[in-house]
């Protein structure tokens, strides 16, 4: 295996325990209802830790993938630049939840009614807790729940850059990855295969 640390979630003893943050508020004074509940065990586990806390799932990634991003990740490093991790495969069920919130947002940012406050702060809260944006509304399927995708913030030196012409986007290309949406989603990167892949 690689030099990258494989984690597959959180330890038994804490995939048992009930979720450290709970996603259903009831809120009776408001007509719009709580978010849902998360339905798989690895995807509360994911809520609850995995990438909150920067413990990043990619054993759920397919080898190629895998291979790719070592292989990404070796070559900026070489180059003297910085590699951070965000994210990898996520579990469907939260894909949904997080569809969920963006959509429950959507719904409550400009509600004013008293007794849906406490909803909407909960729900703001966890909108910014996943970094979701207004402008893009997450995928229903996206490259992360097919394990073709990983999200990493990456920084190359400025020298790297002009004495050696390196590029970010030419070393992805080198690794196999391409960036999809370099303005509006640049922190993603995906699998090149032979069909094109869906965005998320
Ligand atoms: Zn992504």
């Amino acid at each position: 295996m690689s030099g990258i640390e494989v984690l597959r979630g959180l330890p038994a003893v804490l995939r048992s325990t009930p979720p450290l943050f709970s996603t259903t508020l009831a809120a009776p004074n408001c007509k719009v209802p709580p978010l849902s509940p998360i339905e798989e065990a690895d995807a509360v586990a994911f809520e609850n830790g995995n990438e909150a806390s920067g413990v990043i799932d990619l054993s759920g990634l397919r080898p190629a993938m895998a291979r790719a991003l070592e292989k990404f990740r070796r070559m900026v490093l070489s180059a003297g630049g910085t590699f951070d991790l965000k994210s990898a495969y996520r579990p469907p069920a939260y894909q949904a939840h997080l569809q969920d919130v963006w959509f429950k947002w959507m719904e409550l940012r400009n509600n004013r009614t008293a007794g849906c406050q406490a909803l909407r702060a909960h729900v703001a809260d966890e909108f910014s807790r996943h970094l979701l944006m207004e402008t893009q509304k997450p995928v229903t399927f996206s490259d992360h729940t097919l394990g073709l995708a990983f999200d990493a913030a990456v920084v190359l030196p400025r020298a790297a850059r002009q004495r050696r012409r390196v590029s970010l986007d030419r070393l992805a290309v080198l690794a196999g990855l391409t960036r999809p949406d370099i303005h509006r989603d640049p922190v993603h990167f995906k699998l090149v295969t032979g069909r094109g892949g869906l965005h998320g």
